[in-house]
Parts: structure tokens; C-alpha cells; sequence
């Protein structure tokens, strides 16, 4: 190439690459591409790991785009409802031990490995930034609230995984506060992930209904307009929205979805896996900032 079209090529490509910032951002405005988004999963039966379904495929597709626009997360700090806890703790190990935290299941969901690492770069990022909110713990590992989920959204198991511990101890608004502090994460490479059910009751689990009760249903859809609206005060308050006893007898499954609205600061989500299951368990998951 002469040294004019080698100009030349560059000039284009300068214009090229403009008109594509242009495009991109006239299309989405406030949503830099280098800020991670932030998901919330439903897990159901630890059966889901080995699944090869609609909800699995929703999983798959939304790791899939992560990685494109944005490249593979540096790390992913998950909150999963299988570990809840009096007090906050996040695990600081280079090797956290994957723990199979369910009975009867068939054999080979115990043999199921998703080997990943940990990252005791980010457990130390966390506990700066909730300070004396979080203490250190690496007395558990990564429950099937995360593997499960996980094996679908990053299936090579190459990105290193943390897990923060549900705090059964706060209310509500301090567990959304400590979301709104895990923010700045996001802008480090890092995928804040929320593992639980908008609806789990294992004790109306109806293995004769695919789909979801008329009570599932209802909850299923107020919250995610609640949450597609981000009225995060209605979130916040979700025991007193109708069928609440119902949908979220315990609090464990629907609190991960706190600290992801936390951390997703205003973002408006979109909804993957629209999808509810054995009458009284929802899959329904939100991505913010996709
Ligand atoms: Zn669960």
C-alpha cells in the first residue's frame, strides 16, 4: 500500500469508527460499554446444571452477549440465596471448593465439576468497599445456587467466581444499600450475579403443573413490573404486594434480587426466562446494563 491509501484507510477507518460511536450512541446513551452489567438468575431444581432447555438456553444467550459487548467479567461476584447467613461475609480464597449443598438427587449431578477459580483480589475489593458491613469467610464454597446457574452462563468455567453471603439479619434497604456500594465494581471488570427465585415455595410444588400457579403467576408478573418500572421502594416492600406469603414464604430466594437493584443504579433490566415451573417457581431472570 502506498503511503496515501494507507492514509487513506486510516481516514476511513477514523470515520467508520465514528459513525459507529454515533450509532451506538444515539441507540443507548448512558450505557458506556465498559461498565458490566448486573444479573439476576432463577435457579429451581439444582436439576437445571444439567438441563438443556429454554431457561438454560436464556442463561447461555445472556453470558454469550456479555462476552461479546463487553468482554469475559475479570471476576463475578455472586450472591446466591444457598448461602444465608447472620452477618455478611464474602470468601477470599484463590481455590474455592465447589459444595454439592442438596440431597437426592441422581449421582450425576454430584459428578457434575464446574472447576472455577476464586479471586482474592475482588473478596479484597468488597471488604474495602462494605468495610466493617462484610467480614471475610471462607468456610463454604460455590452452593449449587451459583454452579448451577453459572455452568450455563459461562460454561468454560474460565472466570473466577466469589460469593457474598445473603444477610438474613438486614433489613431490606440496608441490603440494597450494600448493592449501591458494590456499584464501582462493575466499572473494574467485574459481573455482580444474584442467584434465587422471584417465587420459591418448595412446600406448593406441584410436579404435575410445567408451568406456573395463578398465585405464582401474579407475584411473578407484579414484581418484574415493579422492577422493569424500578420502583425499587415497591421491591423493597415486596411482603406487603399481594401473594407475597406465597410466592416468598422465606426471605432467602428473593433477597438476591435487592442487592442486584442496588447495584443496578437506575438501569431499567430486560427480562430473560419469562418462565415458571412446578406451580410454584419462577425462573424469570433480569439483566441491567445489557
Ligand atoms: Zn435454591
Amino acid at each position: 500500500m502506498s503511503e496515501k491509501s494507507t492514509e487513506r484507510a486510516a481516514a476511513t477507518e477514523r470515520v467508520m469508527t465514528a459513525e459507529k460511536s454515533v450509532t451506538a450512541s444515539t441507540e443507548k446513551p448512558q450505557k458506556p460499554r465498559t461498565r458490566m452489567p448486573v444479573v439476576f438468575a432463577g435457579h429451581g431444581s439444582p436439576m437445571l446444571a444439567l438441563d438443556d432447555t429454554e431457561v438454560t438456553r436464556g442463561l447461555r444467550a445472556v453470558g454469550q452477549r456479555i462476552e461479546d459487548e463487553f468482554g469475559k467479567p475479570r471476576a463475578i461476584l455472586a450472591v446466591s440465596a444457598h448461602w444465608y447467613t447472620r452477618g455478611s461475609f464474602v470468601q477470599s480464597t484463590a481455590a474455592p471448593e465447589q459444595i454439592y449443598d442438596m440431597y437426592g438427587f441422581p449421582k450425576a449431578l454430584y459428578d457434575f465439576e464446574y472447576p472455577v477459580a476464586g479471586s482474592p483480589e475482588l473478596g479484597e475489593r468488597v471488604t474495602r468497599l462494605l468495610g466493617d458491613r462484610v467480614r471475610v469467610n471462607d468456610d463454604w464454597g460455590i452452593d449449587h445456587g451459583t454452579w448451577t446457574v453459572l455452568a450455563h452462563v459461562f460454561p468454560q468455567a474460565d472466570v473466577p467466581v466469589v460469593q457474598l453471603s445473603v444477610d438474613g439479619t438486614r433489613t431490606t434497604r440496608e441490603l440494597y444499600e450494600i448493592g449501591r456500594a458494590l456499584a464501582p465494581l462493575r466499572d473494574e471488570g467485574y459481573l455482580v450475579f444474584g442467584s434465587g427465585n422471584v417465587v420459591h415455595n418448595l412446600g406448593r410444588v406441584d410436579w404435575s403443573n410445567a408451568g406456573g400457579s395463578a398465585a405464582t403467576n401474579e407475584f411473578n408478573a407484579l414484581v418484574t413490573e415493579k422492577v422493569l418500572a424500578r420502583d425499587d421502594a415497591a421491591i423493597l416492600d415486596y411482603a406487603s404486594l399481594p401473594n407475597a406469603a406465597y410466592a416468598a414464604p422465606t426471605p432467602e430466594h428473593f433477597l438476591p434480587l435487592i442487592y442486584m437493584l442496588g447495584a443496578a443504579d437506575g438501569e431499567r433490566p430486560e427480562v430473560f426466562n419469562d418462565h415458571s415451573e412446578l406451580a410454584a417457581i419462577s425462573m424469570t431472570g433480569y439483566v441491567f446494563g445489557l
